[in-house]
């Protein structure tokens, strides 16, 4: 019922927007509705620049050399020629991402948590995972094509934010209205399927291995995270599936991840200690 009266609301707003746009009205909807890679690359990245612009970002150097060299070897692992990007955001949420196109984020919550580069290679691998096997290309269509036509118009976008977005990155993105605010809401409010958490953990373990780390910390992550475990849980730790059956199915990959890394010439281990 709420659904189909919000509907009836933004179709009002999309005739009365066709209506005042003409053409441009209806086309700009047109292709939202089936969105290229190249589009969600440039709404991504403007979403990016206006987190950078506005997010506080950290000024530790160990740190940032650190979160910048994990990035680049799990960039490069990957084979996905992206236009790589990362800053570390001065932040107590333990929290770290990949947009579609490969704009990533780690906050300083998670840092102390991993106590590895090893770790932080875990995280960042299944977070590029998610990126570079396109799944949030099904979000961001669905997105635009339910609930979110009203923000895409570039109707009342910082209301829209300020009621459906959870995350403080989110409401930033959405002032900007437009496909970059759609695109904020599908990717901060995100829930990967089952199917795809588990497919990042796969991916992600070969990412980090190939990358010169030992594959071994995607699995002593999950006791460090837990010991620490806090009431907003980073995406990477969606409880669906369930730890324990994630932490099962990491150890079954393992012997294959670590295959990977003994065929590598540049071998890092865990890496820094995170202090
Ligand atoms: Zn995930």
């Amino acid at each position: 019922m709420v659904r189909s009266t919000f509907t009836k609301y933004v179709c009002f707003l999309m005739v009365s927007a066709a209506l005042v746009f003409t053409s441009s009205g209806c086309s700009t909807l047109r292709e939202a509705q089936t969105p290229s890679e190249a589009d969600i690359n440039v709404e991504s990245a403007k979403a990016y620049q206006e987190v950078k612009s506005k997010a506080q970002l950290s000024t530790r150097k160990d740190w940032n050399e650190m979160v910048q060299r994990v990035a680049k070897r799990i960039a490069a692992a990957s084979g996905e020629n992206f236009e790589w990007e990362i800053i570390l955001i001065d932040n107590p949420e333990p929290n770290a991402w990949c947009m579609p196109g490969g704009k990533m984020a780690v906050y300083t919550g998670i840092m102390p948590i991993l106590k590895t580069e090893g770790a932080l290679a875990a995280v960042m691998g299944h977070e590029v995972a998610h990126a570079t096997r396109r799944h949030g290309q099904k979000a961001y269509a669905r997105a635009i094509e339910e609930q979110q036509t009203a923000v895409l118009l570039g109707v009342a976008a910082g209301v829209a934010g300020q009621v459906l977005c959870k995350t403080e990155n989110c409401r930033l993105i959405a002032g900007l209205g437009g496909p970059a605010a759609a695109l904020a809401l599908s990717f901060f409010n995100r829930k990967f399927s089952r199917e795809d958490e588990s497919d990042a953990d796969q991916v992600g373990q070969i990412y980090m291995a190939k990358a010169g780390y030992d594959p071994a910390e995607s699995i002593v992550l999950w006791e460090r995270m837990n010991a620490g475990k806090n009431a907003e849980p980073p995406e990477w730790m969606s409880t669906h599936p369930s730890d324990t059956n994630r932490r099962a199915k990491l150890s079954q990959w393992l012997p294959q991840a670590q295959q990977v890394y003994q065929g590598v010439s540049q071998k890092y281990g865990r890496g820094s200690t995170i202090q």
